[in-house]
């Protein structure tokens, strides 16, 4: 019995076994953006969407197979020491997957102007005025130290909309809690070949293309989560 579990770790650990086999059925793949990448321009340029999706985004998502296989690899072997040394590497590469994930989603060639129904609603409940979350979001996302996201999430406990910001890669759910319903990424990758160091015009830029139809969607499922 010994014996047969210890061939079986050996197999996945040497890329053959049925850990690996496991971990390869599971391997995060680079979606496809809903549009072309020259398609949010003027507000956002096809040069950085090209670098952003194919790159930035492509190099999270490989980074975090390549981490999975380690931590496949670790837990095959039982080595709890390499297990806690990749937490920061998946935490920082599954983050950056999931939150480039929901940002393409989250824009679109025809977007911007104001939401309607449920989300209005609950935008003026909990912020008075659109343009009152408007401002606190951009204030809010334009205050990042560094690189990070800003957030407009919903509380499910509380049943109220929320704005907040998450330093480098960190998915807003796992680690506020917060459901996502609309991300500003400020990265400088995000804006700095268009807008340099002026990271508030691009801010105020990303309105012109914030896909309602995609937020109100996540603002329903959230709430009937
Ligand atoms: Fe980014």
């Amino acid at each position: 019995m010994l014996s047969a579990l210890s061939a079986v770790k050996t197999a996945a650990v040497r890329g053959c076994g049925p850990v690996s086999m496991v971990a390869a059925r599971l391997k995060h793949t680079l979606p496809d953006l809903p549009y072309d990448y020259g398609a949010l321009e003027p507000f956002i340029s096809a040069d950085i969407m090209k670098l952003h999706h194919s790159k930035h985004h492509a190099t999270y998502v490989n980074n975090l197979n390549i981490a999975e296989e380690k931590l496949a690899e670790a837990q095959a072997k039982d080595d709890a020491s390499a297990i806690v040394a990749l937490g920061p590497a998946i935490r920082f590469n599954a983050g950056g997957h999931i939150n480039h994930t929901i940002f393409w989603q989250n824009m679109a060639p025809n977007g911007g102007g104001e939401p309607s129904g449920d989300l209005m609603d609950a935008i003026k409940r909990d912020f008075g005025t659109f343009e009152n979350m408007k401002k606190k979001l951009s204030a809010t996302t334009v205050g990042v130290q560094g690189s990070g996201w800003g957030w407009l999430g919903y509380n499910k406990d509380a049943s109220r909309l929320e704005i907040t910001t998450c330093p480098n890669q960190d998915p807003l759910h796992a680690t506020t809690g917060l459901i996502p319903l609309f991300g500003i990424d400020v990265w400088e990758h995000a804006y700095y070949l268009q807008y340099k160091n002026v990271r508030p015009d691009y801010v105020n830029a990303i309105w012109n293309v914030a896909n309602w139809v995609d937020i109100t969607q996540r603002f329903e499922h959230a709430k009937g989560k």
